[in-house]
C-alpha cells in the first residue's frame, strides 16, 4: 500500500504530518512511502531527508493519482478535495464536528475520511495517537513564552543590587492538556500561577504542578462526556463570569485555553474584565479562531492593545510556530493511528474495534460516523 504524505497549504501551516525519523516503523509494516514535494519545507525538513529515510519524493498530481492513503495535519482545501479519488483514504485532524459538509463531500467522492480528532481520549491504547493532546501540548508551552516576551517586566521574583522585582501573578483557564503544560512552563519561568476550569478534578492536577487552583464560591461541576467539559447554562455562565473577573483583575498575564468539543470557546474574559486590568498586562486566548475565542475582545490571528494598556495575542495556530517538535508528534501520532488499522500491508477497517469506530468519517460512499451524521440530519441544521 502506497502512504503518501501531504504538503500541507492552509495558511500559515508549517507543520507536516510525517518526520524522516518515524517512517522506519511504517516501512517495516510493508507501506511504500510518498511524499509530496516541499512537505517538509515549513519545518526545515529538505525533500532529501525524506528521500533518505525510504521515501519516494513525488509531485501533487502524482501523489494523488498513486497513493492509497493521504497523511495530513489540516483538513484538505476545496482544491485537495477535487483531487482526491474514489476508495483513497485520507487521514488527519478533519474536525467532522466543526465542518460536517466536508465529510459529506469525501463521502460522496468515495473517500475514506479517518479523524485523528475522533479518538477516544480516555482508552489508554489511544494515548499514543493522541494528536490533540500532543499538538495542545506544544501550544501550552508556546502561549506562555508568547506571554512572557510580551510582558515588559519579568516573570520571576528577582533580587539585584539594582532592586526588586515582584514575581507575574499568571492565571490559567482552562486546565486540560494545554493548560496544564502552560502552568508547568509558567512555573519554571518562575511566575505565580493560578489555574482555573469547570471539571473540578483538574483541581489536583494543577495543584501537582505547582499553581492554584481558583475556587469560585458558585460551585460549578461541568464534566461532560470522554474527560472533556460540557456547556454551561446561562445560569452557571453568569455565575462564573461575576466572580472570574474579580479574579482576572488582579493577574499580570491570563493565559485562556478552554474549548468545549464542536462548540464556539467559552466566554471568559469579558470587555469589562480586560478594561478591569491594570496597563501592561497580556492575555494569550489560544482559544481565538474564527469561532471566536475565550477573550470577547481577541482577534484570531492578531495582536491588539487596548485602550487601557492591555495587549491580547490571539495566535490562530501555535503548534504550526513550533513546526519540529509539532511535526514530530504528530508523526507518532498518525503513524500509531494508521498502524492500527493495517493488516497485512493494507487499510483493513475493522469496525468492531473502538478507534476504527470513532475515528473513519466516511466510508464507501457514506458518512458513517454517528455524530456527524446526525449534524447533517436535516433536524441536526449544519448541514
Ligand atoms: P479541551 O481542549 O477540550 O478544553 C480545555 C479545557 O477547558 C478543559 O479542561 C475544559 O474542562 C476547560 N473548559 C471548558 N469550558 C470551560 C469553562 N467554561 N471555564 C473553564 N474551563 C473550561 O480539553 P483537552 O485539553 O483536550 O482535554 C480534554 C480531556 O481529555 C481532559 O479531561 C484530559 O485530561 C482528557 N485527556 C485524557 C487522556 C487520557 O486519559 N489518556 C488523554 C488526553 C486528554
Amino acid at each position: 500500500m502506497k502512504v503518501g504524505v501531504a504538503r500541507e497549504t492552509a495558511h500559515g501551516e508549517r507543520r507536516v504530518a510525517l518526520v524522516p525519523e518515524a517512517l522506519g516503523k511504517l516501512t517495516a509494516a510493508g507501506l511504500e512511502i510518498l511524499v509530496e514535494a516541499g512537505a517538509g519545507a515549513g519545518a526545515l525538513i529538505p525533500d532529501q531527508a525524506f528521500s533518505e529515510a525510504g521515501a519516494t519524493v513525488v509531485s501533487t498530481a502524482d501523489l494523488y493519482a498513486t497513493a492509497d492513503v493521504i497523511l495530513r495535519i489540516q483538513k484538505p482545501s476545496a482544491d485537495e478535495v477535487a483531487l482526491l479519488r474514489t476508495g483513497q483514504a485520507v487521514v488527519g485532524l478533519l474536525q467532522p464536528l466543526l465542518d460536517p459538509a466536508l465529510a459529506a463531500r469525501l463521502a460522496a467522492a468515495g473517500v475514506t475520511a479517518i479523524s485523528l480528532d475522533a479518538i477516544p481520549r480516555t482508552l489508554s491504547r489511544a494515548q499514543t495517537m493522541d494528536a490533540l493532546s500532543s499538538q495542545a501540548n506544544t501550544g501550552g508551552y508556546k502561549a506562555v513564552l508568547i506571554a512572557a516576551t510580551t510582558y515588559g517586566r519579568y516573570f520571576p521574583l528577582l533580587t539585584t543590587a539594582a532592586g526588586t522585582a515582584k514575581p507575574a501573578n499568571v492565571l490559567i483557564l482552562g486546565i486540560g492538556v494545554a493548560g496544564l503544560q502552560a502552568i508547568g512552563t509558567a512555573r519554571r519561568l518562575g511566575a505565580v500561577v493560578s489555574a482555573y476550569d469547570v471539571r473540578p478534578e483538574t483541581a489536583e492536577q494543577a495543584e501537582s504542578l505547582g499553581a492554584k487552583f481558583v475556587k469560585l464560591r458558585t460551585s460549578i461541576d461541568a464534566t461532560g462526556a470522554g474527560g472533556y467539559a460540557r456547556e454551561l447554562t446561562a445560569d452557571e455562565r453568569a455565575a462564573q463570569q461575576a466572580e472570574l473577573n474579580e479574579v482576572i483583575a488582579g493577574q499580570d498575564v491570563v493565559i485562556t485555553t478552554a474549548q468545549v468539543p464542536g462548540r464556539k470557546p467559552p466566554l471568559l474574559v469579558t470587555a469589562d474584565a480586560v478594561r478591569a486590568m491594570r496597563p501592561g498586562s497580556v492575555i494569550v486566548d489560544m482559544a481565538a479562531s474564527a469561532l471566536g475565542g475565550n477573550c470577547e475582545l481577541s482577534v484570531a490571528g492578531e495582536t491588539t492593545v487596548t485602550a487601557n494598556g492591555v495587549t491580547i495575542v490571539a495566535p490562530e495556530n501555535l503548534p504550526a510556530s513550533m513546526p519540529l517538535s509539532a511535526s514530530q508528534f504528530y508523526a507518532r501520532n498518525i503513524s500509531a493511528l494508521l498502524l492500527n488499522m493495517v493488516k497485512d500491508g493494507a487499510l483493513q477497517l475493522d469496525f468492531e474495534e473502538e478507534v476504527t469506530r470513532a475515528t473513519v468519517i466516511t466510508h464507501g460512499g457514506a458518512v458513517v460516523s454517528e455524530p456527524v451524521q446526525q449534524l447533517l440530519a436535516p433536524a441536526g441544521g449544519n448541514a
